[in-house]
């Protein structure tokens, strides 16, 4: 079957699950996930499930995408943190439906793949950052949106810090690193006050404070 054929039953799937935001539908049959998949994982690429990328790194199942997508609400005036680029996938769809994207990698491996491929798909609204999301990207902030794609125990304080505080929105998953009990959480901010809202349960790789240690590389990040 092609590429073509899957995307489009990919697509009534997601709908199918509760992914019926048209914005973030057409963002994601717009996106071809085929460019950020490993070439042993090629035939995949429009299978709903995650798959391995680099150091041992997942990219995530599309209809988590979908649903975190949606449940940040964003608008095309919206500036968009991403913490954990990864493949740089979430990246793009946040790229379509956004006016900016930032988005923050602790392994610059993955990150330099990640920015040839916005390259190669000539995205051009997208800043990336090597280094710990954990903390967020101060000198950027607020952000109208905040997503987290790896799960902390807790919610990072400084994201919600560097949340818009005029109804600013961020999408996570919360719980233990090893993925067993994990769920999104979404935290709506307005003035000094936020509340959360449990959304569904999930299974990411964990956040990692610091940056990895790089033989012979010795430059900071931040
Ligand atoms: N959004 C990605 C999914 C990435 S998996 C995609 O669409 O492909 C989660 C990513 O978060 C991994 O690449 C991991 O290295 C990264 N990560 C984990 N802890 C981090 C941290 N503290 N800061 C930045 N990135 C982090």
């Amino acid at each position: 079957m092609s590429h073509d054929s899957r995307k489009i039953r990919l697509i009534m799937d997601l709908r199918n699950q509760g992914v019926i935001d048209t914005r973030v539908l057409s963002a994601i049959e717009t996106v071809p996930r085929e460019a950020f998949v490993e070439e042993a994982f090629l035939d995949q690429a429009y299978a709903n499930q995650a798959l391995p990328i680099n150091c041992g790194q997942t990219i995530s199942q599309p209809l988590i995408v979908g649903l975190m997508s949606q449940a940040l609400e964003i608008g095309d005036r919206h500036k968009v943190l991403e913490v954990g680029t990864g493949s740089g996938y979430q990246a793009v769809v946040l790229s379509k439906l956004a006016r900016r994207v930032y988005t923050i990698e602790r392994h610059r491996d993955l990150l330099a793949q990640a920015e040839a491929r916005f390259k190669k798909l000539q995205i051009h609204n997208i800043t990336t950052m090597a280094g710990d999301g954990y903390k967020g990207w101060p000198a950027q902030a607020p952000f109208d949106r905040i997503l987290v794609t790896a799960a902390p125990r807790v919610v990072p304080p400084d994201l919600v810090a560097q949340l818009s505080d005029q109804g600013g929105i961020m999408v996570l998953p919360v719980g233990d690193p090893a993925g067993l009990h994990q769920e999104v959480i979404r935290v709506r901010k307005d003035g000094k006050k936020y509340h959360s809202e449990r959304m569904f349960p999930v299974r990411f790789v964990p956040l990692v404070q610091g940056v990895p240690e790089e033989a012979g590389n010795t430059k900071k990040y931040r």
